[in-house]
């Protein structure tokens, strides 16, 4: 059962019409999604502006807690068909989905149950005199923001999915979620869990696809939308942000990223190994991956043959094949614009490993682990997300200049520092402007730790306090006492 979820019913669009989802490893496709014409997004954005407006769901907060925990319940009784979608849809190799992709992200819904009862909605500011002289008592009262668009990309899709709706619904709002077209399953199937196994509510949570993007753009426009969580790339950001100030609608926008591995002259550079390999996995489709790798000039050989030596030993191959990490890119168009990355690279630096697409594997949009060394920090891929397996070796000659390199960058999503003293790791993470940095292999992932961009990497946060804040609008009640 694939359809739209509108207003409590699975159905499929008004206008009947469907699109295919494509597999990327046999590029064949597994079935069709609903194609929502404006009629079905009309009905979805008036079944959430209804559930929030006329019901109790925004004030009912034990009520909610209970229903994410039979979310978080049904989601763990489909664990393995949420697992064959992601293969099948995004490519996803299997190894992956028993981490970070699907097995240990469920658990975060139990963490915005317990928000939904615990976050202290009501605080008393003392009875003071105020500015204007009058003594008064102060209740800041925190309330969900409303309805809210939730529109995701294809890489990350189910993770993104649950921990936008989730918290969103912790909070007491309502949503309308708009899958990326690549990866609709991903929506479909946590509409159709959310129907069959919990009690919220009709038109709470909707999910609308559609193989057009002008969707998700009339989706933000909507004068009924009171808020636009979105992830996906920073072209598209803008553009919602720009279309958002018509109504001066909330945005909340996780973007692209270009980060930096840095590894500190002291490190232990042969055990980096597999922290500079994991790049590459999913095919190096990850916001927050560490694309820039870079090594002090006076190791610098030595990091290039252990990077290399990790490189080589990647194969990317069938996303079913439980020893495979590097599965496909999502699409056609995708593969073609990592490779004409590539070919700027070997314009600009040095190739060491891969370059193409694997003449083992003519069917499936594969692209070849790709390593490049000599890149200078001003060239196009040390600059430009590639969203694909490659990897840029920068030299650097002192920490201050590691640094430099690494916030020379229009993103700031994330960063990784590598040092065998502490101290001297902890105070370059602190200099770098970046939402996240992991020091030592420290994983910053996690439904409590914050998540989200610097520069134009994102604005506000995703997971935890202030994630779910970001949800909420902040209303002051005085009282003269
Ligand atoms: P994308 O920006 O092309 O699309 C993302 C979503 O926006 C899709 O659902 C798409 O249909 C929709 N969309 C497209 N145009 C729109 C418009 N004008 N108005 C409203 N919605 C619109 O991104 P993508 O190619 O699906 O995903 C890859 C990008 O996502 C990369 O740049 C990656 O870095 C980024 N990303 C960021 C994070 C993060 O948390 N910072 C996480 C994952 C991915």
């Amino acid at each position: 059962m694939t359809g739209l979820l509108i207003n409590g019913a699975v159905r499929d669009s008004a206008g009947a019409r469907t699109f295919p989802n494509i597999n990327p490893a046999t590029e064949q496709s597994i079935g069709s999604a609903p194609d929502a014409d404006l009629s079905d997004l009309d009905a979805a954005v008036a079944a959430a502006r209804r559930a929030f407006d006329d019901t109790d769901w925004s004030r009912d907060h034990d009520f909610r807690a209970h229903c994410l925990r039979q979310l978080h319940e049904g989601l763990c009784a489909e664990q393995e068909r949420l697992r064959d979608v992601l293969v099948m849809e995004a490519g996803v190799p299997v190894a992956l989905t028993h981490s970070i992709w699907l097995d240990t992200i469920l658990d975060s819904v139990l963490y915005w149950a317990d928000l939904a009862t615990s976050y202290p909605y009501e605080v008393q500011l003392t009875a003071r005199q105020t500015l204007a002289a009058v003594t008064s008592t102060r209740t800041v009262v925190r309330e969900p923001v409303g309805v809210v668009a939730a529109i995701t990309p294809w890489n990350y899709p189910l993770p993104l999915n649950i921990f936008k709706v989730a918290a969103a619904l912790a909070a007491g709002c309502t949503v309308v979620l708009k899958p990326a077209p690549d990866t609709p399953w991903s929506g479909t199937e946590l509409g159709r869990i959310i129907l069959e196994r919990t009690d919220i509510p009709a038109g709470v949570v909707n999910v609308v696809t559609a193989a057009d993007p002008l969707i998700g753009a009339a989706l933000v426009a909507d004068p009924r939308i009171d808020m636009v969580t979105f992830t996906g790339s920073t072209e598209v950001g803008k553009r919602i942000m720009a279309a958002a100030a018509d109504n001066v609608t909330r945005v909340c926008l996780e973007l692209g990223g270009k980060s930096a591995n840095i590894v500190l002259d002291d490190a232990d550079l042969p055990a980096l190994a597999a922290d500079i390999a994991g790049v590459c996995a999913h095919a190096g489709q990850g916001c927050a991956l560490t694309t820039r790798l870079l090594l002090p000039r006076h190791r610098y050989d030595e990091g290039i043959a252990v990077a290399r030596a990790a490189f080589e030993q990647l194969r990317c191959g069938d996303p079913t094949d439980p020893a495979v990490v590097v599965g496909p890119v999502i699409n056609a168009r995708q593969r073609d614009r990592i490779l004409r990355m590539i070919d700027v690279g070997k314009q600009e630096a040095r190739l060491l490993v891969g370059g193409g697409t694997p003449e083992s594997l003519p069917v499936g949009y594969y692209v070849e682990p790709t390593l490049f060394c000599d890149v200078g920090p001003d060239a196009v891929i040390a600059q430009q997300e590639i969203f694909g397996p490659v990897l840029a070796i920068i030299p650097y000659e002192d920490d201050d200049h590691a640094v430099q390199i690494a916030n020379n960058s229009i993103y700031g999503l994330s960063a990784a520092v590598h040092s065998k003293d502490t101290d001297r790791a902890m105070g370059i993470a602190r200099r770098l402007r970046t939402g996240t940095v992991g020091v030592n292999g420290g994983v910053w992932l996690a439904a409590d730790t914050p998540f989200g961009g610097y520069k134009q990497s994102g604005l506000g946060r995703e997971l935890g306090i202030d994630g779910f804040a970001e949800f909420l609008e902040t209303k002051s009640i005085a009282l003269p006492c």
